[in-house]
Order: C-alpha cells, then sequence, then structure tokens
C-alpha cells in the first residue's frame, strides 16, 4: 500500500498518517446535536468520516471510532422547555432517526455512540483537574469558566490572531463567534429552565449542567485516550468548538489531544450553509421518498473532494441516480460473466493502482470513481470480446469489490417495499398473459405503468427481471 497521506488542519499541510501505536486507529468525531432529525449537510460530514473509516480499514488497521450524541445544550434545553418535557424525551426518538438515517445510507456503525449525560461525572473530574491546574476559575454568575489567557497555545487550531483573544471577558452560550474568543463556560450554573427539563446535575460548585465543548474532551478521554489519532468534523467546528477541546485537555494532561485535525466543507443551498430545502429534499426522509438511494447519494458526496464546497442540487442527484445504475447493471455482469482476458486483467490493475492512489492522496474520492468508471468502460468492452481466463475474472471481481468496499455505489437490486414487490409480481405475469395471447399493446402498457413507478425491466431466457431504478 502507499503511504496514506491527509490534510492536517493544525499544521495546514498534507501529512502521511499512520496510528500511532501502529494497529489501531483512535478516532473521534463530533456528532449531531439531536434536538431535530439530522439534514443532508450534517450527512455530508458524516460520509465524509464513513469515507475516512473505510479507508483507514482498507489501509488494514483496526479502527476505534467515538462519535458522541449532545443529548444537553442550549438548544436542546429551549426547545424542551418550549414542549413542556424533559431533554431525555426530546431526545431518545431523534437518536433513533439518526441510526435509522446512518443505516439508510450505509454508514458504517461506529465502536461507540456516547450520549453526552451519562458522562457527566467524568466531565466534572475534568473541570476538577482544570481548576488545580489552576486554569479554571468559578465566576460571580456561579459558572466555572476556562481562563484562555492561562493557555498560551490557545487560538492555535483556527490561527486567531492575539489581538482577537479578549482574556477575562466571558461568553457562556455554548456556540459563538470569533469576535467572541473569551473565557468560556465549563460548567454552568442552573437556571429555572434547566431544573424544569431535567438538564441540571449536583456538582462542587452547585446545581448545574456541562458546557457543550466540555462534553467531547470528556467522552473523548474517557473511550480514547489522552492523545486521539485522529479528531474530525465539519469546518463550522473549528471554532470554537474544537479550538476550546483542545485547551480543555491539553491544559489538564498537558499531552497533545490530538494528532491529526480533518475538517470536511459544507454543503450548500443556494451559495448558503445548507439550512433549507432545496426543491424537496433537505432529509434521508426526503431521499427516501424521492427514490435516491444510498448509492447514488454517496456518488453525489463523493463526487467533489471532502475539503472542498458542495452545492445541493436535483440535477446533480439525478445524475448521482444515473451513474450508480451503470455501477449496478456492470456488477451484475460481473457476477454473470463466466470469464475473462488479458484486457479485462489489464483493466483490473489499473483499476487496483489507481483506486488506491486516490484515496491514499487526503482522500480524493472523485478521482476514485473516475477511475472506477474508466474500469467500468474498459471492463464492459473486454467482456464483450469474450474470454475464458479465470484468473482475469477473479482480479477484475477483486478490484471491484475492493474499491466499493470502500465507496459503496451499487444501489441496492430489489426493494425492500414488500407492498411495491408484489404489486410489481402481479403486473409481470399480467405482462406474460398478455404476451402469450399476443396482445403487444396491453404488455407495453403494463412496461410504461412499471416505468412510471421507477421499475426497470429486463427479458432474459431465464425469465423477467425488474429493479426499483429511481
Ligand atoms: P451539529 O448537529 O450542528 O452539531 O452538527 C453535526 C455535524 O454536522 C458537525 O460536524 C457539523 O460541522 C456538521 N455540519 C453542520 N452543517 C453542515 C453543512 N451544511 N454541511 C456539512 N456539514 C455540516
Ligand atoms: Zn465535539
Amino acid at each position: 500500500m502507499p503511504e496514506l497521506r491527509l490534510y492536517n488542519s493544525l499544521t495546514r499541510t498534507v501529512e502521511a498518517f499512520e496510528p500511532a501505536d501502529a494497529t489501531t486507529v483512535r478516532l473521534y468525531t463530533c456528532g449531531p446535536t439531536v434536538y431535530n432529525p439530522a439534514h443532508l449537510g450534517n450527512f455530508r460530514t458524516f460520509l465524509f468520516e464513513d469515507l475516512l473509516r473505510r479507508t483507514l480499514r482498507m489501509w488494514g488497521w483496526t479502527v476505534e471510532q467515538v462519535m458522541n450524541l449532545t443529548d444537553v445544550d442550549d438548544k436542546i434545553i429551549k426547545r424542551a422547555v418550549e414542549r413542556g418535557i424533559s431533554i431525555g424525551e426530546l431526545t431518545s426518538p431523534v437518536v433513533e432517526t439518526f441510526h435509522a438515517d446512518r443505516e439508510y445510507l450505509r454508514i458504517q456503525r461506529a465502536e461507540h455512540y456516547p450520549r453526552a449525560t451519562a458522562y457527566i461525572g467524568e466531565m466534572i473530574e475534568l473541570v476538577k483537574r482544570l481548576e488545580a491546574n489552576g486554569v479554571a476559575y468559578k465566576a460571580e454568575d456561579g459558572s466555572v469558566y476556562f481562563a484562555i489567557a492561562k493557555f498560551p497555545a490557545y487560538g492555535r487550531l483556527s490561527r486567531l490572531d492575539t489581538r482577537e483573544i479578549r482574556s477575562g471577558a466571558r461568553v457562556a452560550q455554548d456556540d459563538y463567534a470569533k469576535e467572541n474568543a473569551q473565557d468560556f463556560a465549563l460548567w454552568k450554573a442552573a437556571k429555572p429552565e434547566d431544573e424544569a427539563c431535567g438538564a441540571a446535575w449536583d456538582s462542587p460548585w452547585g446545581r448545574g449542567r456541562p458546557g457543550w465543548h466540555l462534553e467531547c474532551s470528556a467522552m473523548a478521554m474517557a473511550l480514547l485516550g489522552e492523545t486521539l489519532d485522529i479528531h474530525a468534523g465539519g469546518v463550522d467546528l473549528m471554532f470554537p468548538h474544537h479550538e476550546d477541546e483542545i485547551a480543555q485537555s491539553e491544559a489538564a494532561t498537558g499531552k497533545p489531544f490530538a494528532r491529526f485535525w480533518c475538517h470536511g466543507e459544507f454543503l450548500l443551498t443556494d451559495g448558503a450553509k445548507m439550512a433549507k430545502r432545496v426543491g424537496n429534499v433537505s432529509s434521508v426522509a426526503d431521499l427516501r421518498e424521492q427514490g435516491v438511494s444510498a448509492a447514488a447519494f454517496r456518488h453525489f458526496v463523493f463526487s467533489t473532494h471532502y475539503r472542498k464546497q458542495l452545492n445541493l442540487s436535483g440535477a446533480a442527484l439525478e445524475a448521482s441516480v444515473e451513474a450508480v445504475r451503470r455501477v449496478g447493471d456492470f456488477a451484475e455482469r460481473l457476477e454473470r460473466e463466466r470469464g475473462g482476458n488479458d484486457a479485462l486483467a489489464e483493466a483490473a490493475d489499473a483499476l487496483a493502482v489507481e483506486a488506491t492512489a486516490a484515496l491514499a492522496d487526503d482522500l480524493n474520492a472523485p478521482r476514485a470513481i473516475g477511475a472506477l468508471f474508466d474500469f467500468i468502460h474498459a471492463a464492459n468492452r473486454a467482456m464483450d470480446a469474450r474470454g475464458a481466463d479465470q484468473a482475469a475474472l477473479a482480479r477484475a471481481r477483486d478490484a471491484f469489490h475492493r474499491i466499493n468496499a470502500v465507496l459503496d455505489l451499487v444501489p441496492d437490486a430489489g426493494t425492500d417495499d414488500e407492498e411495491l414487490a408484489a404489486w410489481v409480481e402481479s403486473q409481470l405475469a399480467e405482462r406474460t398473459a398478455a404476451r402469450s395471447r399476443r396482445n403487444f399493446a396491453a404488455a407495453d402498457a403494463v412496461r410504461k405503468a412499471l416505468e412510471e413507478k421507477g421499475i426497470a425491466i429486463e427479458d432474459s431466457p431465464s425469465g423477467t427481471r425488474w429493479k426499483k431504478v429511481r
């Protein structure tokens, strides 16, 4: 395998990556804030992390991944209070939706999905450590803050200018802009609304709740140790979230918190950060309804490098539906094929080399997809010429499966919708009957009806096969 190279936001250069212990990659990925279902922008970031995870495994390493679920923060409390329910009642169904959506998009399961509220004890311990090290203090408002002036490396990740840092001034909310690079809250004194929705715990500083940044530091260190191999998230998290995670963790341990920081760019709609619907799509539920498969959405996301902004559009999604249909047809043909030839073996070797080189080059998925389509083109031509070489065929299958294990671009052959399947089968029976009566107009009408529902059919000597294409 070539050296795997990743862009590290900390050094702003592409560097060779290897896990510190040479076998297991300790990967922390900031997860969703579970106050409403994640939108497709969030899933662009989670798909970038799935690409990273699968690439690390392709290189032969074990991946130990944590994705936290932020189930207590300002937004969650506000919404729970509005609805008159507890934060747990608000977040539990959203966590379920998150996993259903994740599975739909074939995002591999991480090893751990810790909920912040299950790690309050670890968070309190971390604040105590910071207090003991003289970098945390309790203010008049009853909350505990991190003193950024006591941590000289503050601002290194996001390249904050020292003039922008306002030590002594304080910011209490979870998310804030660079103009507010100030002492931030580690532990927030409980307000009546926190108590009302079950978002307050006992602590040495009185009743209160953790700040958002503290949650990630405590869970990352509890599950993966004090130095991570890779910490990933969307670009918006670099400041203040990741900057504050570094400050809290390193001021407590004196060790580097993460060796690599990897940030994925935004999914945009009309040139702005995704926040609203595009046409009729904004969530995974919408993709399902519109018949955009996991394979198609993965193709759409991976066709742009993860460090470039990506625009969501109906036309681009349509093009991806078309593209993965070709991948699916090819996968079926490769399975049916009985033998290969030299041209097929050559195409397979070119794919193996080029796709691996592309991923090694800072996860260049668009280049890997390009190599895959070149291979499909060349392999189809080679198979048209026929052959009986078993080794060549095996090489082609192996090369294809290896890259597809990372990109995962083959759409489901059939459908898991039983009702639809039953309807299609009844239509096909009708069509066969019409054809045996030589009523071709009736048979064509059935084909049209199926096409309108996004079902394509293919006649073969062994019978009629069908699949959902949209
Ligand atoms: P949140 O639930 O807001 O904490 O976000 C979860 C993840 O989604 C974080 O890694 C964010 O950086 C990422 N994210 C939020 N909005 C977008 C977007 N429009 N495009 C890509 N990633 C996003
Ligand atoms: Zn985080």
